[in-house]
């Protein structure tokens, strides 16, 4: 008999779940706060202008062919690889180093900076695909039932990882580079994970061998949100329901069942399971009173950075930026250290810019350029007080326009900021943090909340803090994981 299960909450992770579920005929409907579809990766129109709000490229796209290919669709989007992959700007340097996929093109940018830097590379690479390849299907790809059997999975991963477990990401660097600028770019990549360079074990390298090597970046012709678009009509052909405007603020329980979950206006949904893609720890502290995630465990615990957005329209075309742009500081070290701690908004902000009318032209009216900044900074535990924003943003737009030689702030035609404050309201992300539980080895794998509830047996989890982790290709695999997980359980035959 077909089983109904309510999702709640319409982030990627819920409708990659909802495709899987619903093409194995289960009767799926989701239920979002939100007027529309996608969670984190949503879409900004205004002004003329239009703009990705969150994700804006992603690694592992062979991810979105398998889950396409797992309900007999082609992919409904068309996949654009960025080439160069992105470029960074140094603060006191001239050149702008811009990141190749080709090793011997990658090496000239690196020319008079890092000797013999293809060879480095080689080797420093050839160690990243090795650990990449011992632990997707061992340990990244694979449900846990408890932390014995993650142990037990870890200890089938060659002995000669060992090291890594135990050596920082910038450790690994220093082993095969000396440039500060080499391990700087190569290390950027931490900071999506939740921690420094410095403290980040080394074993995440293997993301730079997923960047450089195996799959590349890519994004989505036409924006992002064409992901969402495209998932759409896949899923109500399959039955799946949308509620939209739909806040959930409780659930109910009773035994060992989910019996409910009650929106804002009162209204009572059921279903005979339920996936939450809401935040997976702060949904069983929130919603489930469970003690292990009170709200001084959740801030004991190890959080991402929150973002800081800035959406610009901008009158005429801006010589110097390309699609996908660093621009950081001349501080590293000092920056790295305290972006976690300091409560007050950094002085010379490290930032990301994305210019997605440089290869999509519908995005801004002709002649004019969209730009999409992210500025990473500390969630609201540390710096809860977002009435500086205007004066962060006004810094970051005075010095991109010195970096690239152009007057942005006299061209603004749109400008929208979103502060963590805002980026917590809109999609109940905790304290703001923009990609969830961080990726320590305390909280990944069986340490990380677990993607099937510990006491309620019809009440699973998909989304950026269950398991594998966060980052769209990631969030897609954790709906195989969950929807492994719920046939073996609950098969509908
Ligand atoms: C600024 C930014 C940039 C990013 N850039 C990239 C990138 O370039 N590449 C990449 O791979 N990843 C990127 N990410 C990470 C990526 O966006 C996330 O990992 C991914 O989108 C998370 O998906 P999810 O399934 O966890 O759902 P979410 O996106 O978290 O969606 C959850 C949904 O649940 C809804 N919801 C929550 N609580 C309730 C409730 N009580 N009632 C009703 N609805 C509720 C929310 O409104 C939301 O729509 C970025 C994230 C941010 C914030």
């Amino acid at each position: 008999m077909a089983k109904s299960v309510l999702i709640l909450g319409s982030g990627l992770g819920a409708l990659s779940t909802a495709l899987r579920l619903s093409d194995k005929g289960y009767a799926v409907k989701i239920v979002e706060k939100q007027s529309r579809a996608g969670g984190r990766l949503h879409i900004l129109e205004k002004d003329g202008y239009t703009f990705d709000v969150g994700p804006s490229f992603f690694s592992m796209s062979y991810e979105f062919k398998e889950l396409f290919e797992s309900v007999g669709e082609p992919i409904p989007f068309e996949l654009n690889e960025l080439n160069p992959l992105y470029t960074v700007n140094i603060a006191g340097q001239d050149r702008v180093f811009q990141m190749h996929k080709d090793l011997t093109k990658l090496a000239k940018e690196f020319e008079g900076i890092e000797d013999d830097f293809e060879a480095k590379a080689r080797g420093y690479l050839a160690g990243a695909k090795s650990i990449f390849h011992d632990t997707e299907y061992r340990v990244v790809k694979k449900n846990f039932d408890s932390i014995l059997h993650y142990l037990l999975g870890m200890a089938k991963v060659p002995i000669k990882h060992l090291p890594k477990m135990f050596r920082s990401f910038w450790a690994e660097l220093e082993r095969h580079f000396e440039s500060e600028e080499v391990k700087i770019i190569f290390s950027l990549v931490a900071f999506f994970l939740g921690a420094t360079p410095f403290n980040t074990p080394s074993v995440y390298n293997l993301l730079n061998y997923t960047e450089l090597q195996y799959d590349g970046y890519w994004n989505v012709k036409g924006g992002m949100y064409n992901i969402v678009k495209g998932m759409l009509p896949l899923l109500e052909a399959r039955g799946v329901q949308f509620q939209y405007n739909c806040e959930i603020v409780a659930a109910e329980y009773s035994g060992k069942k989910m019996t409910g979950l009650r929106d804002a206006a009162g209204n009572l949904h059921t279903a005979d399971l339920y996936v939450i893609n809401a935040d997976a720890a702060s949904f069983r502290g929130q919603f489930l009173g469970r003690k292990k995630f009170s709200e001084a465990k959740l801030d004991a615990m190890d959080w991402t950075l929150a973002p800081f957005t800035i959406y610009l329209g901008v009158k005429g075309k801006i010589p110097g930026i390309h699609h996908h742009n660093y621009f950081l500081g001349n501080n590293f070290r000092d920056y790295a250290d305290t972006i976690f701690r300091s409560s007050v908004a950094p002085e010379k902000p490290y930032y990301y810019v994305n210019v997605a009318s440089k290869s999509n032209p519908n995005c801004a009216p002709e002649g004019c350029e969209n730009l999409f900044i992210l500025c990473p900074v500390p969630d609201m535990r540390v710096k809860p007080d977002w009435s500086d924003a205007e004066t962060l943003a006004q810094g970051i737009i005075e010095d991109l326009g010195e970096r690239v030689g152009y007057d942005i702030a006299s061209n603004i035609e749109s400008k929208t900021i979103y502060t963590p404050v805002d980026w917590a309201s809109m999609f109940n992300l905790y304290r703001g943090s923009g990609l969830g539980l961080a990726h320590g080895m305390n909280q990944i794998g069986a340490f990380r909340p677990a993607n099937k509830d510990e006491e309620l047996n019809n009440v699973y989890y998909v989304g950026a803090s269950t398991v594998p982790g966060t980052g769209l290709p990631i969030v897609v695999i954790g709906s195989r994981l969950v929807t492994e997980r719920i046939q073996d359980e609950h098969s509908i035959v």
